[in-house]
């Protein structure tokens, strides 16, 4: 086991670290900048200010420095639910007879029921301290929305939330915690706003989708006064933010003198699998210990596996800067898929260099599949798995049924996202055997990718 790490993690008398880990600094080849897609020069810290809020932009923009003191206000409301459990699967395991070790670090113990609090809280303090009046946001299967209203309401801001029509109307309950944190929640596309009006001419039944959300939440925000707009992934800022799964994993395993050898995390937008990889990371990026990181995707939405790595918009309305990352088209609308967290056409672009560059794995599985490892995870240990968090589950089973193969007693981390009360149609579906796994044609994306900005 190697003992030398790249950098102290400090800890609080409760083993909560308290810096987050900005991989960037790390990285040889740095992610390409966002990109103001009227000039297509580098986004400024003054055009992005318009948007977001003035400190996160400041991590934003930031590549070189590793360390971000995590102020006192967030890691006080970080210890109502943090550290999280990082479990050994004793039960898993022996029910998958493997000699593989399998270990999931647990982000669902919290209402929102996954590990987007962790940057819902710091985009909500660093609103306040800016003197901001409120927030809007996006928000597609709910979590995101869920988690930034609980934030808004502890900071006693005021929350605009942008849900994706579809998800609205089957998830009326997620609707209802949200409005009880205070946060209103409008059904996108809506006739709020002049994008989400032109979308809707358009297409009058369409059921939404992030992009579209996403460029009706900008709006909202880039016109009143005293809001500003943020965003639950993708960002930079929010994977220097989700550190704090991976920190906490890592101060954790070095204390027990445990090494994984496989790291697998689900990839939406890439916040949790970027967050719970940082340190393993920045020692394999310094040459010092090695990992196999895997990110899982659905089959339905697959950026890394069947996209293009390339300059895009983030958004459907094309009013977000462009970045560079693994997409399928900002013009690609998945097909109805439970694991609606993982619905996004791109990828943060940090994860994306790192992909590009060899660092990371990953691979598409489809949906069936993974609400069959979800049942069977959910029998032996106790958790309701989120569809999202149950791709890695698939994963990480499947790396534990090649030990019992080969004998080799691998040590599996994975990132158990949140728990799945809210996504009970989807375990009906897949109880009724009414699931369908529905994968994107060659000409699906083609059509996608022949409508990318086209940069010379
Ligand atoms: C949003 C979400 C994801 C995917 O988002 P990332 O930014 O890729 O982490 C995964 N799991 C759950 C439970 C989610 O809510």
């Amino acid at each position: 086991m190697n003992k030398e790490i790249p950098y102290k993690i400090y800890l609080d008398e409760n083993e909560m670290p308290k810096q987050w880990y900005n991989i960037r600094a790390d990285m040889k080849n740095k992610p390409a900048p966002l990109l103001n897609p009227g000039t297509l020069k580098p986004m400024t810290a003054d055009e992005l200010e318009h948007v977001f809020c003035k400190e996160l932009v400041q991590q934003e923009l930031n590549d070189t420095d590793a360390f971000f003191d995590i102020p006192d206000e967030i890691l006080r409301f970080y210890k109502m639910y943090r550290p999280s459990p990082l479990v050994r699967a004793y039960c898993l395991e022996e029910r998958l007879q493997t000699p593989a070790k399998i270990y999931y670090k647990f982000e669902g113990n919290n209402t929102s029921g996954s590990h987007k609090l962790n940057s819902a809280i710091a985009q909500a303090y660093y609103a306040k301290k800016q003197g901001l009046k409120g927030v809007t946001t996006e928000t597609g299967a709910g979590q995101w929305g869920t988690a930034l209203s609980m934030a808004c309401s502890y900071f006693e801001l005021d929350c605009k939330v942008y849900m994706v029509k579809v998800s609205y109307e089957q998830k009326p309950f997620r609707r209802e915690v949200m409005r009880t944190y205070g946060a209103s929640v409008t059904p996108s596309p809506s006739n709020h706003t002049a994008v989400g009006q032109k979308i809707l001419d358009e297409h009058p039944n369409t059921g939404g989708s992030l992009g579209c959300a996403i460029s009706e939440a900008v709006e909202v925000a880039t016109t009143n006064d005293g809001y500003r707009y943020v965003l639950g992934s993708v960002l930079n800022q929010v994977l220097l933010h989700q550190s704090i799964i991976g920190l906490e994993t890592k101060a954790a395993m070095d204390k027990y003198e445990i090494k994984p050898d496989i790291i697998i995390g689900c990839a939406g937008g890439g916040s949790n699998l970027g967050g719970l990889i940082s340190p393993f990371m920045g020692e394999k990026l310094k040459g010092l210990a090695d990992y196999d990181f895997i990110a899982v995707e659905p089959a339905s939405c697959p950026s890394f596996t069947r996209g293009k790595f390339a300059y895009d918009f983030c958004d459907t309305g094309m009013v977000c800067p462009l970045s560079k990352m693994y997409t399928l088209g900002s013009n690609f609308i998945p097909s109805a898929n439970h694991a609606g967290g993982l619905r996004y056409h791109g990828m943060s672009s940090t994860l994306s260099q790192l992909y590009h560059d060899g660092f990371i794995k990953a691979v598409a599985v489809e949906q069936t599949s993974v609400f069959e490892a979800a049942q069977k995870f959910a029998r032996v240990e106790g958790i309701l798995p989120a569809p999202e968090s149950s791709h890695a589950i698939k994963v990480a089973i499947d790396e534990a049924l090649k030990c019992k193969e080969t004998g080799e007693e691998k040590t599996i981390l994975f990132g158990l996202t949140g728990t799945g009360y809210f996504d009970l149609m989807a375990y009906r579906k897949f109880n009724d055997k009414e699931m369908s796994d529905y994968i994107p044609t060659d000409e699906d994306l083609q059509n996608s990718f022949d409508k990318l900005p086209k940069l010379s």
